[in-house]
């Protein structure tokens, strides 16, 4: 432990879900947390920007884990937790997850009705009904499984063994699926070219990965959750999220600070005391958790080569490419669904740009855009690469920023017609701009699992530096906001119980 005078029992570099959710779990059971964050607002790839009356997510826009009452399993983290701070997030319920538009004319949304969702999909592969309905009835499987189990640290012997010996058959049976990928026990039941290509867009729209490389638990969660918990979008955006996390964090007595980098994590003799902003000032604690990525936090934080961390350890994500637009309302037909992924042909869904992501949330949330407006964001994978010989600022990127906008916009014209026409408003962000805004390596989405690396080789919680831990989407479980919360809940929990101060299980 640090002789010198400390700031806060914990430190938390980042303000993303992953790093407030462990600040605000560990100041509610009263250990102080002082959070870093560069920008000056919160959240990182879950926050909402303003410009011009049009309220933008960031990033995420599809939200799991809002759940109230029996719909509510243990993966209705955002609920429970703010249920812990009391504190609430309004949410509005999405009756459909993703309206998919595939090659060949096949558009399907999926309903929260699961029933209705199959019988809308065997409606498209008449002779697979039976192997579709044991494959998601497969996926209902492990939801239930994990939903009755709390979220705890995988490294905590002590939470191990509570649920070992609360739900022996339940944790055996979890243990036997934590290695199967979602791809290959989907080819158990099902054997349509077109429909395992279904199955690898479902994976992807939320993994990035075909369904192969997507482990069947982290399939559990996602793909039969939106059916129970399901979908539920934030009043006044994602932003809502870190926001009520930050005023958890400042009830309990902690403190955000915003426009503080941190540019090195300090390490005595093998333990991190503390870490230097760029201001040049110090601040340490008993504890430190890094919420950047792990390049960032092993490659650029630390400065040890022994902690080097190569690129190529997992792999790595692309980074986007992403259109924030503000548009006339009458180019939104009624009925039309909020999140939609566009593929046009499957040679190359998963190449760069090869998939496009559009979400409309002002369709619930109104608030979001002026009268008689909507807010829509667009994005597409593209890598830093494609887009770092262009000087910022300059007529060349704006120009390259314009035309790959508008060959995307002429694409989502397919199912919006009329889209180019209805800009009132258009931002436009590159790999570049997402590598300078959120610290992230290359712009990168994180890291993946490599095809026959298993789930549980995701970094935890704990690194190889004494007293530094990490939370956020390098870790386990992986991308994504709930996720990233349960990346939170399990770092808490770990650091919570080793100073002596055990978090109760959330309910
Ligand atoms: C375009 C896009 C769409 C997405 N859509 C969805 C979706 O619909 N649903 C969903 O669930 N998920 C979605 N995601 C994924 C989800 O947003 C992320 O997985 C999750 O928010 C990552 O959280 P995190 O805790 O890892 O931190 P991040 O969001 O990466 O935040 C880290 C924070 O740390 C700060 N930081 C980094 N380094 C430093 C430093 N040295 N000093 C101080 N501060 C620092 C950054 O500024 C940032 O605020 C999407 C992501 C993107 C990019």
């Amino acid at each position: 432990m640090s002789s010198k005078n400390e700031s806060a029992d914990v430190i938390v570099i980042g303000s993303g879900i992953g790093g407030l959710t462990a600040a605000a779990l560990l100041q509610e059971r009263g250990l102080s947390t002082l959070v870093f964050e560069k920008n000056r607002f919160p959240g990182g790839s879950c926050s909402s920007f303003q410009r011009e009356g049009y309220r933008f997510d960031a990033g995420a826009s599809v939200f799991y884990g809002f759940a109230e009452g029996e719909r509510s399993g243990t993966l209705n983290l955002h609920t429970k937790i703010f249920k812990k701070l009391g504190i609430s997030v309004a949410t509005i319920p999405d009756p459909v997850q993703i309206h998919y538009h595939l090659p060949q004319g096949f558009a399907l949304p999926v309903y929260y009705n699961l029933q209705t969702f199959l019988a809308a999909l065997s409606a498209r592969f008449p002779r697979e009904e039976e192997g579709i309905r044991k494959f998601y009835q497969e996926l209902v499987d492990v939801y239930d499984i994990l939903s009755a189990m709390p979220a705890g640290s995988l490294e905590d012997p002590a939470h191990l063994f509570s649920v070992g010996t609360s739900q022996p058959l339940s944790t055996m049976a979890l243990a036997m699926k934590t290695f199967r990928s979602m791809g290959k026990t989907a080819r158990k039941y099902m054997h349509d070219e077109e429909l395992l290509r279904f199955i690898d867009i479902e994976a992807y729209s939320w993994a990035v990965q075909d369904a192969l490389s997507t482990p069947l638990v982290n399939a559990g969660i996602c793909l039969a959750d939106r059916h129970f918990g399901g979908i539920n979008y934030p009043v006044g955006g994602s932003g809502a999220i870190p926001e009520a996390l930050c005023q958890g964090i400042r009830k309990f007595g902690g403190e955000v600070r915003f426009k503080s980098e941190v540019s090195e994590i300090l390490v005595e003799n093998g333990v991190a005391s503390g870490v230097k902003l760029a201001d040049g000032s110090e601040h340490y604690a008993k504890a430190v958790i890094s919420n950047a990525t792990i390049w960032d936090t092993f490659n650029r934080l630390l400065q040890e080569p022994r902690y080097r961390v190569e690129e190529e350890r997992f792999l790595r994500a692309p980074s986007w490419f992403q259109l924030f637009l503000g548009v006339d309302g009458s180019v939104i037909p009624e009925g039309f669904h909020v999140h939609h992924v566009l593929v046009d042909e499957w040679e190359s869904y998963n190449k760069p740009g090869g998939t496009i992501y559009f979400s409309a949330p002002s369709i619930l949330d109104p608030s979001l855009a002026p009268p008689g407006k909507h807010v829509v964001h667009a994005f597409v994978t593209s890598e830093v690469d494609e887009w770092q010989h262009f000087t910022r600022g300059s007529e060349a990127y704006k120009k390259a920023k314009e035309e790959f906008a508008a060959a995307i916009i002429s694409r989502i014209e397919s199912i919006l017609p009329g889209l180019s026409r209805a800009i009132e408003l258009q931002v436009l962000a590159t790999p570049l701009t997402h590598e300078r805004y959120l610290n992230r390596f290359k712009g990168s989405y994180g890291p993946l699992l490599k095809a026959g690396q298993h789930i549980l080789q995701k970094p935890q919680n704990r690194t190889p530096v004494k007293n530094l831990y990490m939370a956020g989407d390098s870790t386990f479980p992986g991308q994504g906001v709930i996720a990233v919360t349960y990346s939170g809940v399990s770092c808490a929990s770990y650091i919570a119980r080793k100073f002596g101060k055990p978090l109760d299980y959330l309910s």
